[in-house]
């Protein structure tokens, strides 16, 4: 805890100050592009990551990027996401997974969590995901079984958050658009789920989608 609070006098020090008319500037209000779906794993830093500042991203995190379907129990989730995307207008959603993601280990290995009831629970929002993998990923197995937890999840819950209804609408205008990554946080790469090939691919070599994307991939961990 003191490492924070030490945090915290060296961030007005240091960071507040270069960007104080900034800081000043977003107490009017806000005006984020980008509504930025995660995980709340510890390793993953949004802002770092896309080199972002305050007021760029706003944010979404929960145990395994979950987006539960219109019509789930009322939750946290459906409130942000129709708050982003009728309120702010933001202009991309995005969902990003990540390697070594320990909610998606507990999704394939439910012993891992008997435990942890509101956790078990919370992951039955990603139990498309588990069917799709136990199904169709019969041949892989350790890591690679993970990696392909993790990009299956992203396309589910890409899929949910088409059932709700704020985005459902913008689509419709055509004037959102989603988009599935996946972080390796051992590597520092972000991939992109691909609809033109069906695929995650290296971000820099990501077709900009125009709405959204339905292709289904192979069934294969890419990254
Ligand atoms: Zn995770």
């Amino acid at each position: 805890m003191q490492k924070l609070i030490q945090g915290i006098h060296q961030f007005q020090e240091e960071n507040f100050r270069p960007l104080q008319g900034l800081f000043e500037q977003l107490a009017t209000g806000q005006t984020p592009e980008t509504l930025f779906i995660t995980c709340s794993d510890s390793r993953i830093d949004p802002n770092l990551l896309t080199r972002s500042r305050p007021g760029d991203l706003f944010i979404l995190r929960n145990a395994g990027n979950i987006v539960p379907p219109h019509g789930a129990a009322n939750g946290g989730e459906a409130a942000t996401i129709e708050f982003a995307v009728a309120g702010l207008g933001v202009k991309d959603v995005i969902i990003c997974g990540h390697s070594h993601c320990g909610a998606m280990k507990g999704l394939m290995q439910p012993e891992q969590v008997a435990s942890l009831p509101a956790v078990a629970a919370w992951l039955g929002h990603a139990e498309t995901t588990r069917r799709i993998v136990k199904d169709n990923y019969a041949h892989l197995d350790g890591d690679r079984l993970v990696t392909a937890t993790v990009e299956e999840n992203v396309l589910v819950q890409l899929e949910n958050l088409r059932t709700l209804p704020a985005v459902a609408s913008r689509l419709v205008r055509g004037d959102l658009r989603l988009h599935g990554w996946v972080y390796k946080l051992e590597t520092g790469e972000v991939f992109a789920y691909d609809p033109t090939v069906g695929q995650f691919v290296r971000v820099a070599e990501y077709h900009y989608p125009r709405g959204e994307a339905a292709v289904r991939r192979r069934t294969d961990a890419t990254i």
